[in-house]
């Protein structure tokens, strides 16, 4: 301030009042003006003026202090600060302002006030003498000791700060070169102080009372540096005793996640990834690359595209699960009682199961093969999947397959696209957590080929045990070892599976299910399930046997159970509308006791199942009421189906017109069918009048439920006996059903899929099944019980097919047709 003891301020200084902020003398202060006096100095002071005497204002603390406010100016605080505008910035937004920088130079008194418009002016007392300053230094007695002090606490409160800061270093230089008497002025304003202690150092005018006043906010201020400084130190102990007590004392087993969770608070983005990438115990390779895209990343803008690509990657790599793994708790006596408890019936299917899950115990390193599921819908293929992974204690993963026609679907996009991901089997590991899960690949029958690559080939890799061990997907581009997950792959049919991909697995044939083993399955799996289901009890609904066997055998018509939950699913439904309504209207009378149906007489059956809006498929002897429809037997990937064969003819020139979704062999078993009738017409007594029975007549084959394409040679002998009660008149049994292919010189040929056909055949309530001869050994797969229940006619020979399937037999003009004779 020695620098400034030449300066006198004016007597009359133009006053800037303001409302925050308390100028001090040797300091700078950034002022808002806005109000319309302050802005009128502004204007015709500052703005216009020209010598360095116009620079100089006085500023006044605009104080509330009521103390003050009887001063001979009450309006405003006597004494004020003559400051130098160094700066003078305008803005008209938000509103119109002026932001002035102003250097404090000394205090001053309003002496009178001589004016108030547009700005106030003032005579003014200067209260500092700036002379003094300089002999401060000599000062002695109790202002020389006062200064002293102040100088050593302002040196402690220095050191204290951090030194490596610039604006640190400068201060303390400052510190030694300012003259002692301006540091109260000077600290108060750079320490943390409120304005109500500011305008207390402005207001103590003698110096002594000022160092007085400044010395305890000084104290204070190192005071609360140290203590914040204690704690900062103490702070890690901190977190981690808090760690400590989270991880052991409330989530013993799921440490990590915790661990993460503390990382997640660390700001550092980076550095935590890079925590996370060497806590992952990845392999060396996977390490590597992981350690050099972290080495990029950190080199990368935050804002540029590839960051978050990058990013995204290593989040990815530390998430896999590449050295966790769950142990295997086999048991086989535990495992067959669970295997036995899940499921009802499926005897082989089991067996082969434990006899897989033997032979792991056995030898843990097995690169078995891997089983697939073969069967229709809703036979439990699925559960029996989840029911291994139980019994081994591993994790499941259900990865559908169905419909999947890309190659990255499995190994995944290469990281250039945008978007880019890995594919499902490094997506489902990340899900599983676990390196060895049990993945069922459902529906593998159902993968389909595009440009993209055929998926069935990345899957060839993923399967293979020789190959899987080092699977690279495409995102990662480093191998993973596969060759601990256990792979189930489920299908309805073989018949589209690749050939390569069918080759690595063993089929486990699951066929549909007979009427009592439905019954029994309903009762100890459905029903209870469904009932948990929609939050009934035992006691609210029973479902008579007779009523599940209704359900069965009239409702549903299908080889696995999954219509047959459904139904109960609706039953259910229904009698929990009931039984909620119950509950307001009266209890006595619960209406379940009435929809229970514990007579099981079929008419409280009925209107159960009427309520529960199910509705029952046409019986099927109404459809066989005039000639020319035959009931034939088909396989499809849902099991085993009747299936109608309807013939009709009119006038016409001898055409076939052939209806239904037929494939090509399906066509030519109907031209095979027709031509062997033509050919044997006179022996069947099928003329009439003239020698070709179709001489003038055309005909029409149908094949209802026509959305399902039917292809298949087995249709023939069901072709030929329609075709036989279209020519004849008579009606066919309406309890037989047929397969069979057939030859142009009647001899009947054995075909596949004979346990789902009569299955399904029993389904329909049929009597009589007509199978070639050839497939009698197939018979011995069907339950006895089945057996029994159905009368079977091996046929083979097309005379057979039709001796059997019209009552009484079917009339012939020769006792042995030619075909009799031949051998096959
Ligand atoms: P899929 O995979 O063969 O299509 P799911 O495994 O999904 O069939 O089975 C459908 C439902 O039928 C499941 O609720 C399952 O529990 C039940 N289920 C099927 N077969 C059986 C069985 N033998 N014993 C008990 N429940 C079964």
């Amino acid at each position: 301030m020695s620098s400034n003891s030449g300066i006198q301020i004016p007597s009359r200084l133009p006053l800037l009042c303001t409302h925050d902020g308390v100028l001090l003398p040797g300091s700078t202060m950034r002022i808002s003006v806005d109000t319309a006096r302050n802005m009128q100095l502004v204007k015709s002071r500052l703005l216009k003026g020209t010598s360095l005497k116009s620079t100089i204002i006085g500023v006044i603390p605009n104080t509330r202090d009521p103390e003050h406010d009887s001063d001979e100016l009450p309006s405003l605080h006597s004494i004020g600060t003559a400051g130098l505008a160094v700066q003078v910035v305008g803005s008209n937004w938000p509103k119109p302002h002026y932001t002035l920088l102003i250097t404090g130079l000394c205090r001053f008194r309003v002496t009178q006030l001589l004016r108030e418009r547009p700005f106030p002016v003032a005579e003014v007392e200067q209260l500092d003498k700036l002379e003094q300053y300089t002999e401060g230094d000599q000062a002695d007695g109790e202002l020389g000791e006062l200064s002293l002090r102040f100088h050593q606490a302002a040196l402690q409160l220095v050191g204290m700060l951090d030194m490596s800061v610039p604006v640190v270093a400068k201060l303390r230089r400052l510190l030694d070169s300012l003259p002692r008497e301006t540091l109260p002025d000077v600290l108060a304003s750079m320490i943390r102080t409120s304005n109500k202690e500011k305008l207390q150092v402005l207001d103590a005018v003698d110096l002594e009372e000022r160092f007085k006043k400044a010395l305890p906010l000084l104290t204070r201020q190192i005071e609360g540096l140290k203590l914040l400084q204690k704690t900062r130190k103490r702070r890690p102990d901190d977190d981690k005793r808090v760690l400590a007590i989270r991880k052991g004392g409330v989530f013993p087993g799921r440490q990590f996640s915790l661990d993460e969770e503390a990382e997640d608070e660390d700001g550092d983005d980076t550095a935590m990834l890079e925590k996370k990438v060497k806590a992952a115990a990845m392999p060396e390779a996977a390490l590597r690359v992981c350690l050099k895209e972290l080495k990029r990343l950190k080199k990368m803008p935050q804002s540029m595209p590839e960051y978050a690509l990058t990013r995204n990657y290593l989040e990815m790599m530390v998430e896999l699960p590449w050295s966790k793994s769950t142990t295997d708790c086999l048991d086989i006596p535990a495992a067959r009682v669970l295997l036995d408890n899940d499921h009802y019936a499926m005897e082989k299917l089991k067996r082969r199961v434990l006899e897989y899950l033997a032979v792991r115990q056995l030898k843990s390193t097995l690169k078995g093969p891997i089983l697939c599921f073969v069967g229709p819908p809703g036979v439990g293929k699925t559960s029996v999947g989840r029911s291994i992974a139980r019994t081994l204690g591993r994790e499941f993963h259900r990865i559908a397959l169905g419909g999947v026609c890309d190659q990255s679907d499995i190994r995944g996009h290469r990281r250039t696209y945008v978007g880019s991901m890995p594919g499902r089997i490094i997506n489902g590991l990340k899900t599983a957590g676990v390196n060895n899960p049990v993945f069922l690949l459902d529906e593998v029958d159902k993968l389909g080929k595009s440009l993209q690559g055929d998926p069935a080939a990345a899957l060839l890799e993923v399967l293979d045990p020789e190959q899987n061990h080092s699977f690279t997907d495409h995102y990662l581009n480093v191998p993973f070892d596969l060759s601990q997950v256990l792979f189930i792959a489920t299908a309805n049919t073989t018949a589209t599976i690749p050939p390569a991909l069918l080759d690595r697995m063993e089929v486990l044939q699951v066929p549909g299910y007979t009427q009592e083993e439905k019954v029994e399955i309903a009762h100890r799996h459905l029903i209870p399930h469904q009932l948990e289901q929609h939050g009934l009890t035992p006691q609210q609904l029973q479902i008579p046997q007779d009523t599940i066997k209704d359900i069965i055998s009239k409702y549903t018509r299908e080889a696995g159970v999954r219509s047959l939950e459904r139904k109960i699913g609706a039953i259910c439904r229904a009698v929990a509308v009931k039984v909620a309504e119950g509950h307001k209207v009266s209890r006595a009378e619960s209406p379940t006791e009435q929809h229970a149906g514990k007579t099981g007489t079929s008419s409280s059956h009925t209107s159960l199942l009427f309520t529960a809006g199910i509705t029952p498929a046409p019986p099927v002897s109404e459809r066989l009421t005039l000639p020319g429809v035959a009931i034939g037997l088909a396989w499809t990937p849902m099991g085993g189906e009747i299936m109608f064969v309807e013939a009709s003819r009119m006038e016409g020139e001898g055409q076939l017109t052939l209806t239904g979704q037929l494939g090509d062999v399906m066509k030519e078993s109907a031209h095979l069918a027709i031509s062997w009738l033509r050919s044997n017409a006179k022996t069947y007594l099928l003329t009439t009048g003239s020698a070709d029975p179709l001489e003038g007549t055309d005909i029409h084959l149908h094949f209802p439920a026509g959305a399902v394409t039917k292809d298949g040679p087995s249709a023939g002998v069901t072709i030929v006996t329609c075709l036989a009660s279209l020519l004849s008149g008579r009606l066919v049994r309406s309890d037989v059903a047929m397969t069979g292919e057939i030859t142009l010189r009647g001899l009947v040929l054995p075909v596949g899929g004979i346990k789902d056909k009569v299955l399904a055949a029993h389904r329909a309530n049929l009597k009589r099944v007509i199978v070639p001869k050839r497939n009698e050994k197939d018979l011995e797969e069907i339950p006895a019980h089945v057996r029994a229940d159905l009368d079977f006619v091996f046929a083979s020979t097309l005379d057979e097919v039709l001796k059997a399937a019209f009552d009484g037999g079917f009339p012939t003009a020769v006792s042995h047709p030619q075909v009799l004779n031949s051998k096959h």
